[in-house]
């Protein structure tokens, strides 16, 4: 059976053309700079982010790791939300490995950190406090329901960061559905920014790999750190020249997921038994929602009853849905979902 596949973007096999592009690609030794297909791709993302230079690195928990190593000492501090995915879901990364002291605030429900928190989160200069010296921002935030951070939010909080001697850190797995959503360039979004990660193997479809951008110093720091921990890659050109494709061709295209996931959202706002999250503007590529009261069913159950009408969702909590459109699922796709979630909630 064909499943439609709604568990993540994360799912995403790379298409044909970026097949063939693997296979024909230009490589060389990347850990000594060597390779022109990840040079290319490093370049690429630099320029669309409007920085001055990249660093191609295996995961987005990575680049997230490397850019917390690059500013911040052991002992520093590190404000975050606490729905972040840096918080919540990369193993505790900075505080095992980098001895980083995060400080969570309270996400907010349209994704952001209040501004005054964020100030009241500074450390005064004491002996007894730590010393903080980064914001991160999610953008999407995953675990606010995929929404979307204004820019003029983004400035805000480039701003307090600029007038405290912080940096500003976007964990930017989805940026460019981000952008999309609020049909502006990504440069133009992320320019508070000194760092961003973004993903290539998620809205944009490439099979494997993250983004780092910054200074050019920020970088070579960064490229120090990824041979530390691992991630020095070798003829990683086959893997870029899929991501050159993600950059040119799938940024272009997220809005049809977005435009997807809104179809998704109306039709099964209809089915009883399930209590859809709000999908508002700020809404992109994924539909959020809660088993009511009265519905029976467990999650598992429900997962398993789609799985035979060919349709594979996850869970995201013990009476929680998330749902994630992407480059391969169709109006078809989209159909079939809510048609076997009708049939299942019956
Ligand atoms: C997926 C994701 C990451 C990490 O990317 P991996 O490649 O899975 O390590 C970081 N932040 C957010 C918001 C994500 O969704």
């Amino acid at each position: 059976m064909e499943f439609v596949d709604l568990r993540s973007d994360t799912v995403t096999k790379p298409t044909p053309e970026m097949r063939e592009a693997m296979a024909e690609a230009e490589v060389g030794d990347d850990v000594y700079m060597d390779d022109p297909t990840v040079n290319a791709l490093q370049e690429k993302a630099a320029e669309m982010l409007g920085k001055e230079d990249s660093l191609f690195v295996p995961s987005g928990t990575m680049g997230n790791l490397l850019a917390l190593l690059v500013h911040c000492q052991r002992g520093d501090e590190v404000i975050v939300g606490d729905k972040s995915h840096i918080y919540v879901n990369e193993a505790g990364g900075m505080s095992a490995l980098g001895g980083i002291h995060p400080h969570p605030l309270k996400n907010q429900t349209d994704g952001t950190l209040a501004l005054d928190e964020i100030l009241a989160a500074i450390q005064s200069e004491d002996v007894h406090h730590t010393i903080t010296r980064l914001i991160c921002l999610e953008n999407t935030q995953n675990a606010c329901g995929g929404v979307v951070l204004s820019a003029d939010y983004m400035r805000a909080v480039g701003k307090i960061a600029r007038e405290n001697n912080l940096s500003l850190h976007v964990d930017g797995a989805r940026i460019f559905n981000a952008a999309t959503a609020l049909n502006i360039s990504v440069k133009d979004l992320v320019e508070p920014a000194d760092s961003v990660m973004f993903c290539l193997s998620k809205g944009l479809v490439s099979p494997v790999g993250s983004m780092l951008v910054g200074t050019k110093k920020f970088i070579n720091r960064a490229r120090h750190l990824r041979k530390m921990v691992g991630g020095g890659m070798r003829q990683a050109g086959v893997l870029a020249a899929a991501g050159l494709i993600s950059l040119e061709k799938m940024s272009t295209r997220l809005g049809q997921d977005h435009a997807r996931a809104k179809k998704l959202f109306e039709g099964l706002n209809q089915v009883q038994g399930l209590k859809l999250d709000a999908f508002g503007s700020s809404s992109t590529n994924m539909v959020f929602f809660n088993l009511a009261d009265e519905v029976k069913l467990s999650v598992d159950q429900i997962i398993e009853e789609m799985k035979k009408h060919g349709v594979l969702v996850d869970w995201a909590g013990p009476r929680r849905f998330r749902l994630v459109t992407h480059y391969w699922v169709d109006d078809a796709g989209v159909e079939k979902a809510i048609k076997a979630f009708a049939a299942v909630m019956k």
